[in-house]
């Protein structure tokens, strides 16, 4: 089971040698998840997030982290998900309240409403107001679907919750699943008939364009181009190719840089493979015998980091582009 961790003395140096000079002093994450151990399903329990030995994984905790992830960095915002993957009932709403509550006094952040697909528009629209909630997150898992990676946008993104979105003006943060991701052809279709369909909802492909691996964002991206009301957040991503990709056909205005704490402080990388991808956990083999060297993989959110530098340096980035990617876009498209 991978672990979340704190950095290493490996970590910062990679930082010191590779990140110090290209990372901005503000930044704001479009995607951080809090949780409360109580609010995790069993399954959970035993993943990544229930290595973490506090009850409750709040702002303060997630800034303990990001300091040891991002040295001297100021966190000025960003978007809070609620993390308990799979969570219903009182759990969900436990969820919801908690990221709601730490946003809600915390200058600069918003929150995410966990839907699932079966909850009622009305539910979910005063839900939303009484929270205070900027965004929505839907889970694939809550699909009902077998194999729930299959799922299309509907089973776990109904349009009903969509037009929801639009009417309050909400951002939707959306990991899509299936195997090519964004280059698969009911993937593009729902993205264009919802950004189509309803233009005050801010849609943003998670893990941009869930491309772990990045010819599926490459090939799939450019499709829609044109459609004024879509970002992508690069947060988990470590092969290079897809973040270029967006900001070729979206522009750099539409790439926002986030984390997904705490995938940021597992270690290891996803890496393409084929049609497909693989996550490289701590775990997942012998490092010590892989190399000619033992190897140590860092933190997932620094291999993450040293793929956006990649892309800003190919693209030609400005600092003043760079910064966007690290906090405007988030502040403009949060609100
Ligand atoms: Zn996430």
């Amino acid at each position: 089971m991978p672990k979340i961790t704190h950095s290493t003395d490996v970590d910062r140096e990679l930082f010191d040698h590779e990140l110090d000079s290209f990372v901005p002093d503000v930044i704001c994450d479009a995607h951080a998840h809090l949780w409360a151990r109580d609010d995790l399903p069993p399954a959970a329990l035993t993943g990544a997030f229930g290595t973490m030995d506090v009850p409750v994984v709040d702002l303060a905790t997630y800034r303990s982290y990001m300091a040891e992830l991002l040295p001297n960095r100021r966190i000025a915002g960003g978007l809070l998900i609620p993390g308990a993957v799979g969570a219903t009932g009182a759990g969900l709403t436990a969820e919801n309240e908690l990221v709601s509550r730490e946003a809600r006094w915390a200058p600069g952040w918003r929150s995410s409403f966990l839907i699932t697909p079966q909850m009622d528009p009305e539910y979910v629209r005063s839900e939303v107001r009484r929270l205070g909630a900027s965004g929505l997150k839907c889970y694939y898992v809550h699909s009902g679907k077998s194999p729930s990676w299959d799922a299309e946008i509907p089973d776990y993104l109904p349009e009903r919750l969509v037009r929801v979105a639009d009417e309050e003006g909400l951002c939707i943060t959306l990991h899509m699943v299936r195997r090519r991701a964004v280059a698969d052809p009911s993937n593009q279709h729902w993205i264009r008939h919802y950004c189509e369909t309803y233009p005050r909802m801010r849609l943003i492909l998670a893990h941009a364009a869930r491309g772990f691996n990045p010819y599926h964002t490459i090939e799939g991206i450019q499709a829609l181009k044109d459609l004024p009301n879509l970002w992508c957040d690069m947060s988990a991503v470590a092969d290079v190719g897809a973040c270029e990709a967006i900001i070729e056909a979206l522009g750099h205005e539409r790439l926002l840089y986030g984390t997904d704490f705490p995938v940021s402080h597992l270690r290891g990388r996803c890496v393409a493979i084929g049609d497909g991808f693989l996550w490289l956990y701590e775990d997942t083999l012998d490092w010590s015998t892989v190399w000619f060297l033992p190897l140590q993989p860092v933190l997932i959110g620094l291999e993450s980091l040293r793929v956006l530098k990649q892309a800003a340096w190919h693209q030609r980035l400005s600092d003043r582009q760079v910064e966007d990617i690290f906090c405007n876009n988030a502040r403009s498209t949060l609100g």
